[in-house]
């Protein structure tokens, strides 16, 4: 895969699906953002908040078919209300049909990146998310907000573990 700005090679992110190109940093993705592994679809609209990564505009889309979000189109960054986080990846993980992915040690540097809230410009807090998928979230507290890097919500949804009972009950009664 070659970089879209200034077409030199791209290297695979170690334990990702996606690219980085090593003179601009920008990312590189195989799939369309629609059908990639965190499927979003973008209304176009910008919004004043910023990337927690790259600093650029978010855009409005909708997340997964069902949840609004603020992504970022260089990155693929979103951040999504705190409140409904929790029943969004309970929904995902129990209608995940799919093989459960590898389980991967967290990577302890990510809880040292400094991170700004999109919103309202504080220095978010990091903290391993203690569900399933062993990710580090960035959250503010103030405006209720997480920041999932791409492919972390993803994570979370394919990690092993108990996932909810319809999907128990499901296996139980249909294999
Ligand atoms: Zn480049
Ligand atoms: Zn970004
Ligand atoms: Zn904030």
């Amino acid at each position: 895969m070659n970089c879209h700005k200034c077409q030199r090679f791209m290297f695979p992110v170690p334990g990702k699906t996606h690219f980085v190109c090593g003179v601009c940093q920008c990312f590189g993705f195989p799939t369309p953002l629609e059908s990639g592994p965190e499927p979003i679809v973008s209304s176009g609209k910008q919004v004043d908040f910023q990337c927690v990564r790259c600093h650029e505009n978010l855009t409005v889309g909708t997340l997964y078919n069902r949840t609004d979000v603020c992504f970022c189109t260089g990155c693929r960054g979103f951040v999504i209300d705190s409140q409904s986080v929790g029943m969004l990846i309970e929904q995902l993980r129990a209608e995940h049909k799919g093989p459960d992915a590898k389980p991967t040690p967290m990577n302890p540097d990510q809880l040292d990146i400094p991170a700004r809230c999109p919103a309202c410009g504080d220095a978010t807090e990091a903290h391993p998310y203690y569900g399933p998928g062993n990710c580090v979230l960035d959250t503010c507290r103030h405006c209720k907000l997480v920041w999932f890097d791409h492919s972390e919500l993803d994570l979370i949804v394919r990690a092993p573990g108990q996932r909810s009972k319809a999907r128990q009950t499901y296996d139980l009664g249909y294999n």
